[in-house]
């Protein structure tokens, strides 16, 4: 049983191909940006059966092609790793293609278990240095790092995603830092470096939360430009999102 907030059918950005998206509710996290503050508290949500989600996926395997499947994201799908490794081992014996969307804040033996069955994780960093992540999002990066690191030794095909926040996430020295200090992981295929935007905006007022970013500008082309030739120094494909 999964605490679910939402579905997306047919989904064509969190993963590869064409996508049942499963989007799990709570996250520990605060981004400043969050596109989705309404997935963060740990109430509500909706308890969803694992046979019913595979039942989804079976409706909507004729849609997903080769490389298509099952994506769970969130809020942070790594808080309910028990049940979610459950769910993944019933799509892998029905032969579907696994993907995590995470931040990476929760690393124990439910989370072991959960990625030997996922075929490819979107790992969102957020910042490379500790007190900026702290600042964008409320915590340090500890764990997210430490499960990134699991990724590498387990060679889990890995995917980064990386929000550049003009002013907050795109100092040239941390992109190296972030760089040098990825540039081992011989699991990570790519990097995707995701625009920073405000689309989730009008959903703070609604929840009675602050949005704190209302003067950051959306990012220039030059900026993302910069950022991407950065990180091509480390990465062996850089994309913008
Ligand atoms: S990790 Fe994702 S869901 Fe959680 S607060 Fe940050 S952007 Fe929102």
């Amino acid at each position: 049983m999964l605490n679910v907030h939402s579905f997306e059918s047919l989904g064509t950005y969190d993963g590869p191909g064409i996508r049942l998206v499963v989007f799990l509710q709570g996250c520990a996290f605060k981004c400043l940006y969050c596109a989705n503050p309404d997935t963060i508290s740990f109430k509500g949500g909706t308890p969803t059966l694992n046979d019913d989600i595979l039942q989804m996926a079976r409706n909507q395997r004729p849609f997903f092609g080769k490389l298509g499947g099952v994506t769970v994201s969130g809020g942070e799908p790594l808080w309910q790793a028990k049940d979610l490794a459950d769910l993944f081992e019933m799509l892998k014996k029905d032969g579907f293609n696994t993907c995590i969307d995470t931040n990476g804040n929760v690393f124990n033996d439910d989370v072991k278990r959960l990625v030997k069955s996922t075929d490819l994780v979107l790992l969102d960093i957020k910042h490379i240095n500790e007190e900026w992540h702290k600042t964008i999002t409320g915590t340090v990066n500890k764990t997210t790092l430490r499960f990134a690191e699991h990724l590498k030794e387990e060679n889990i095909r890995t995917w980064l995603r990386y929000v550049l926040v003009p002013g907050y996430s795109d100092q040239p020295e941390y992109l190296h830092e972030m760089g040098e200090y990825f540039k081992e992981y011989d699991n990570i295929e790519k990097l995707e470096i995701q625009p920073y935007h405000k689309l989730g905006v009008h959903k703070y007022d609604h929840l009675k939360m602050e949005y704190k970013l209302h003067d950051v500008p959306e990012n220039t082309l030059e900026q993302l430009e910069t950022a991407k030739d950065i990180l091509s120094n480390y990465f062996k494909e850089v994309i913008i999102n």
